[in-house]
Formats: structure tokens, sequence, C-alpha cells
């Protein structure tokens, strides 16, 4: 539970690496664990670009 009030830190793939994850905080996390088995895993339904989030 704290880990999903604080989910910055503990995000993974693409999602590390975005320019909007401090807007974004990795969205929805129920949605990460229901696709790929894991609550860290970046969320399926991000419609962003690589290019869109990239540094
Ligand atoms: S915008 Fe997409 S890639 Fe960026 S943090 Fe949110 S879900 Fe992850």
């Amino acid at each position: 539970m704290a880990k999903l009030k604080n989910k910055q830190p503990h995000v993974r793939g693409r999602c590390v690496a975005c320019r909007w994850l401090g807007i974004c905080g990795g969205n929805f996390r129920a949605r990460s664990e229901s696709v790929a088995g894991d609550i860290w895993a970046p969320d399926p339904a991000c419609y962003l670009t690589d290019e869109e989030i990239k540094l």
C-alpha cells in the first residue's frame, strides 16, 4: 500500500524514462496487473509514443 501511495520510484519499463512521469505517475496500476501480471509494468493503455515521452 505504501508503494501505491508513492508509485514513481517503483514503476518499470518505459515509464521510468518518461518526461511526464511526474504528472502521470505511471497511470493505472490495476491495468498493468491485469494485463501483464506485474503491478509495476507500464500501463498498456498509455497512448503516448516513445517519441512523445522521451526526455
Ligand atoms: S505517460 Fe505513459 S509512459 Fe509516461 S508515465 Fe504515464 S503511463 Fe508511463
